[in-house]
């Protein structure tokens, strides 16, 4: 298995691949009005193993279009929602978050959880615009700065991993620069971070390396996993992740 196998093994089984969970994506739901819309058409871009999926269609009657690179993904995503009973709600397609196999003007909703930093942010709002309509909502969490000033280390950390993490005023001008209309935000609480993405991460890691044969890559997968939660636990008031909702701005045609 190369490292990328290992980690979507190490990911697969547990509630989410990022931090996140149903409550985050129950208020992001109250922050959007689909009331006036009869058959609502919502993208799950980088759904993972479909925790948000499952939980936006339960509480909506939105035709979910879950969409994931690992194919791996999908296939958990389908027997969850099997057994939470909204299978006919949610359609999968392994497609790249960078060439998505859509129209235009296709989705009254466009969500994604955790994901877009793999595009980036800026990249990902104007990518995925043209498949959303005019006036239709995009709600994204990405991962951002809560102080004004920070630690070096952890700067530097998060830095070097993603040059674009920025505090929320920046990322509401990246998106109003993009063509939304900003609509609101909120800051995921470390319990999202902690409860349902550190921990069940965790506890899976003896089982793992047991799959693994203890092999030096696997181990260093968990290594790298494990540093991550540890600068959580030291510099988890810094950072965390904004989840964002704007709506797509309805354009005037210019010849
Ligand atoms: N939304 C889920 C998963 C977040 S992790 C949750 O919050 O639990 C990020 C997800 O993006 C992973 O499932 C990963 O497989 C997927 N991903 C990474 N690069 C991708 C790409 N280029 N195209 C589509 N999906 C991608």
């Amino acid at each position: 298995m190369d490292q990328l196998e290992l980690l979507v093994d190490l990911h697969l089984k547990n509630p989410r691949q990022g931090p996140g969970g149903e409550e985050d994506t129950l208020k992001a739901l109250q922050l959007i009005d689909l009331s006036g819309i009869q058959n609502p058409k919502l993208a799950d871009v980088g759904c993972g193993s479909g925790g948000q999926s499952i939980t936006l269609a339960k509480n909506t009657n939105a035709q979910i279009t879950a969409v994931d690179i690992f194919p791996v993904f999908l296939t958990e995503l389908e027997k969850r929602a099997t057994e939470a009973e909204v299978q006919d709600q949610i359609k999968t397609i392994g497609a790249d978050m960078a060439d998505l196999p859509f129209g235009n003007n296709e989705f009254d909703v466009i969500w994604s959880e955790g994901a877009i930093y793999n595009l980036g942010f800026e990249r990902g709002l104007s990518l995925w615009k043209p498949f959303l309509k005019p006036g239709g909502y995009i709600a994204l969490s990405e991962i951002i700065w809560i102080t004004a000033t920070r630690p070096k280390e952890i700067h530097e950390f998060w830095t070097n991993d993603y040059p674009e993490i920025s505090s929320a005023e920046e990322k509401i001008k990246v998106l109003q620069d993009a063509g939304y209309e900003y609509m609101d935000h909120f800051i995921l609480p470390a319990s999202s971070w902690v409860d349902h993405y550190y921990k069940p991460l965790a506890d899976s890691y003896e089982s793992f390396l047991k799959r693994h044969q203890y092999s030096e890559a696997a181990q260093q997968v968990v290594q790298e996993h494990q540093s991550e939660y540890e600068l959580f636990q030291r510099f988890g008031e810094y950072y965390s992740y904004g989840f964002f909702i704007a709506k797509k701005l309805h354009t005037i045609g210019v010849k």
